[in-house]
């Protein structure tokens, strides 16, 4: 995963960007807007964390250029004070996310992880599968127009099978998507998981769409 700090404070920058690689990222630095701008344009970043105030060009003029040429790029904002407006202004603009300086690394990296779990802003945001709906912004699932209540954790498992139906996805690669844990040996979370899921969203139809792939892991997708 490949990041792009824009940060003119040199300070901030070198501890982003040693925290940043300490967790396993590989980061770039922008000291100012113009250059920032330049390497989004050229370089297909995971993220980019723009600070706002920037010189030659400020983090809302980056973000506005980006997505005027249609460059998806997730963008964290990083703004010096919490104001409704910069929060409004910043989403409009198409920001994915944004933090209030100053703010602690665990909390920024809490952000990132999210985000980059969370997809492009212009990924598909409702998914079907057979009489199953999925708006991944309102967090509301139905089958057959009725809706059906998801606790988040449950809620997250079933987006990241249905944004990727067909695929057999490993026990592993679900708790670490799911529940950002490495564990190799105790994967049971995930089948009790599975199971609620599945008496939620399955059991009461006709159309299955969980499907277990012995020894391997789970699969989403209709099989008629
Ligand atoms: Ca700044």
């Amino acid at each position: 995963m490949r990041i792009l700090i824009v940060e003119d404070e040199a300070k901030t920058a070198a501890f982003l960007t040693k925290g940043l690689k300490e967790n396993g990222f590989s980061v770039d630095v922008a000291e100012n807007g113009v250059d920032g701008l330049n390497s989004l344009e050229q370089v297909d970043y995971d993220l980019a964390i723009l600070d706002v105030m920037l010189p030659l060009l400020d983090g809302w003029s980056i973000l506005s250029v980006l997505r005027s040429k249609d460059i998806q790029t997730r963008v964290l904002l990083l703004t010096a004070r919490d104001s409704v407006e910069d929060r409004v202004k910043g989403l409009e603009l198409g920001a994915d996310d944004y933090l209030v300086k100053p703010f602690s690394f665990s909390e920024l990296l809490a952000r990132i992880h999210t985000l980059l779990r969370r997809g492009t802003a212009t990924e598909i945001q409702k998914i079907k599968c057979a009489d199953l709906e999925i708006d991944a912004i309102k967090h509301r699932v139905t089958r057959n127009d009725v809706r059906i209540d998801l606790t988040p954790k449950e809620f997250q498992l079933l987006l990241l099978m249905a944004r990727r139906p067909g695929e057999v996805l490993s026990r592993t690669v679900i708790a670490e998507q799911v529940w950002d844990m490495n564990f190799d040996s105790d994967t049971n979370v995930v089948d009790v998981a599975i199971r609620r899921l599945r008496n939620k969203v399955d059991d009461p139809f006709e159309d299955k769409l969980i499907h277990t792939i012995r020894g391997v892991g789970y699969a989403f997708e209709q099989r008629k």
